[in-house]
């Protein structure tokens, strides 16, 4: 068990019918970018990921981490994974070419960080640190750190950590005490205890480059006075190599739930040396900037374990004979038909599977607007930037969620099989479940979106998003064979009207009512952007229906999606319209 191939198909679907990778690539600063050879560096990295990482997954969590004096030993075969993956030059793909990288655009970084979760979760979340560790320092950082960091971080040499968290404060980061002082040759003094840093210590690699959140002394009170100050374990030499150990220490690591090869550390902060990364006082801002593009990928961590789940089970439904058939023994030669005869078993698996491809397009969908946010121009910048803003906290939410329900659902699928370690399934469970909490907890990523996006530029990006779904629906109005996915569609589109409309005016004279609904709002808006996501793919399947499988089993899995995922969306309209008094009345000293 624990077996995984990467969606490649779905993938070349999405590039290159879907979303039309060739049209898009000039807008996004690629126009020699063939699509041809995206889909083999894709399927390159996905052998990779199959026959590398995906075998060290279940090693690294039985194995699990070793903690000693101070130092946390990886799984052997995790660090000859690591290594393997330094030498193979694939962290590198996205990195500006200027610092070794391959410059490649950032939803094709999407599809290979589906594809790295589900081969090894704790390796992924490395890779991913690392990533947004050098975006911090590429867009903020100061030549010289450029140059002592960027490079490394590239390859994988060095690894990075977004030290945030204090015992006091995770969610409100704003009372966080963590100080820095200034030194007299330019550099900080930083001192505090930041606890369950990811990848604080461990020996993958020989220097691991911290962004720690502290506030300076002329910081003023609240999130407006904290700042981001890079603290190596060891201070680079200048020659590219390591030079003094830096006085910041691992005190201790948790024994969790899931990810257990992945270190999750205490950090003491003992006047350890670090350099200011961007304007003093800003350091809240620029990780909000980090944790825009972690928040994707962790979206993607919900996707990659869910279909890894779905996979597996799917894959021992095909072998399991339980019961009959309920219009008749299906076959005569067993003592019992398949599972996959039970209606109740389909439901499961294809929940799953409908979940999984249309979250996959979303994803996908949302990488493109980052690069068009990135590289577009005009309007077309502006606006991608706005939906970018507006979709990111849904993928963060909705993604890992669904991707947690799923691995729960396929657990289900196995029977008691699912619950025993053998089977594989339970650890993607175990381990996706931490995606609905760090980057900001889904409650939060819920009330980002009432709060923030949807008043932004007063409700701006949310009409960018609702006028090209109108203009689809009345578009294909007329088609009655599009009529099963664009009524429902048109539906759901006005009661999000209605539901932002009440939201915002009942919000403004009272925010425990915009608060009491933001959960169920985000995951109904969520159904929205899916549900239009299918009914594009619907169209481009219909005429090929008859020649290719594929194209027929994405109609079948559009259908799944409108009848037995989308209808949740009437519950979540009442949960929203019911307000906040039944939560808020209820007397505390009877919880
Ligand atoms: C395995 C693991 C790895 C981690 N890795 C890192 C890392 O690398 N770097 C790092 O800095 N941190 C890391 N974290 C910390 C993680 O980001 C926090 O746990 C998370 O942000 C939630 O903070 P908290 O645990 O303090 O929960 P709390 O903030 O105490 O929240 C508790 C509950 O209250 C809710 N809540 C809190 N405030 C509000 C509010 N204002 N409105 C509504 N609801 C609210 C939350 O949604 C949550 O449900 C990690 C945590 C774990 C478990």
């Amino acid at each position: 068990m624990g077996s995984y191939k990467a969606p490649l198909d779905d993938y070349r679907f999405l590039m290159h019918e879907l979303f039309d990778y060739t049209d898009i690539a000039p807008r996004i600063g690629h126009p020699d970018l063939d699509a041809e050879l995206l889909d083999m560096m894709l399927e390159e990295w996905a052998t990779f990921i199959e026959e590398v990482w995906c075998p060290s997954n279940r090693i690294g969590d039985e194995e699990g981490l070793k903690f000693s004096n101070g130092t946390v030993t990886m799984p052997p075969i995790l660090v000859d994974v690591w290594r393997q993956t330094i030498e193979s030059e694939w962290m590198a793909a996205p990195c500006d070419e200027e610092w070794g990288g391959q410059g490649l655009p950032l939803f094709f970084r999407t599809a290979c960080d589906e594809v790295a979760i589900a081969g090894n979760m704790s390796l992924a979340v490395i890779g991913a640190l690392n990533l947004g560790v050098y975006d911090l320092i590429h867009d903020h950082g100061e030549q010289h750190l450029k140059e002592e960091y960027l490079q490394k971080l590239t390859t994988g040499e060095w690894c990075g950590t977004m030290a945030m968290t204090e015992a006091h404060c995770g969610t409100d980061l704003g009372i966080l005490k963590t100080k820095a002082e200034a030194n007299p040759d330019g550099s900080w003094s930083v001192t505090g205890t930041k606890i369950f840093i990811t990848g604080g210590e461990h020996n993958l690699v020989d220097n691991i480059v911290h962004m720690v959140l502290a506030r300076l002394p002329d910081g003023p009170e609240g999130t407006k006075g904290i700042s981001l100050i890079c603290v190596p374990k060891f201070l680079p030499d200048g020659n590219g190599g390591l030079g003094e150990r830096n006085s910041v220490n691992c005190v201790s690591i948790e024994k969790k739930m899931g990810l257990h090869s992945s270190p999750t550390c205490v950090l003491d902060f003992d006047g350890a040396k670090g350099w200011l990364v961007g304007e003093k006082h800003t350091g809240m801002a620029l990780m909000f900037e980090m944790m825009n593009r972690e928040r994707l990928s962790t979206g993607m961590m919900g996707l990659g374990l869910g279909e890894a789940a779905y996979q597996n089970a799917l894959a021992w439904a095909k072998e399991r004979r339980q019961g009959r058939d309920l219009k008749g023994i299906k076959d005569l030669e067993q003592d019992a038909d398949n599972i996959l005869r039970h209606p109740d078993v389909r439901r499961m698996l294809l929940r799953s599977k409908v979940n999984m491809e249309g979250m996959r397009a979303m994803g996908l969908y949302v990488g493109l607007q980052m690069d068009l946010a990135e590289h577009g121009e005009g309007e077309e910048q502006e606006r991608a930037e706005r939906l970018v803003a507006l979709l990111t906290p849904m993928v963060k939410a909705h993604f890992s969620d669904v991707g947690a329900e799923t691995a729960d659902e396929c657990i289900q699928v196995l029977g008691g099989a699912g619950y025993i370690r053998e089977s594989g399934v339970e650890q993607y469970f175990r381990d996706v479940r931490i995606a609905r909490i760090w980057e900001g907890t889904n409650g939060i990523q819920a009330l980002d979106l009432v709060g923030r996006k949807l008043p932004m530029q007063i409700g701006r990006a949310l009409r960018d998003l609702l006028w090209p779904i109108l203009e689809f629906i009345e578009e294909h109005r007329d088609n009655p064979d599009m009529a099963p996915f664009t009524k429902p569609l048109y539906q759901g589109v006005r009661g999000l009207q209605q539901l932002t409309l009440l939201l915002m005016s009942e919000g403004m004279a009272n925010p425990y009512f915009l608060a009491a609904g933001a959960t169920e709002y985000t995951r109904y808006f969520s159904n929205i952007i899916l549900a239009w996501l299918w009914a594009q793919m619907v169209l481009i399947c219909l005429p090929k229906q008859d020649e290719s499988p594929f194209h027929a089993a994405k109609i079948a899995s559009a259908r799944v999606f409108f009848e037995r995922i989308y209808p949740e969306t009437i519950a979540l309209a009442a949960k929203v319209q019911a307000g906040h008094r039944s939560l808020m009345d209820y007397p505390v000293e009877m919880m």
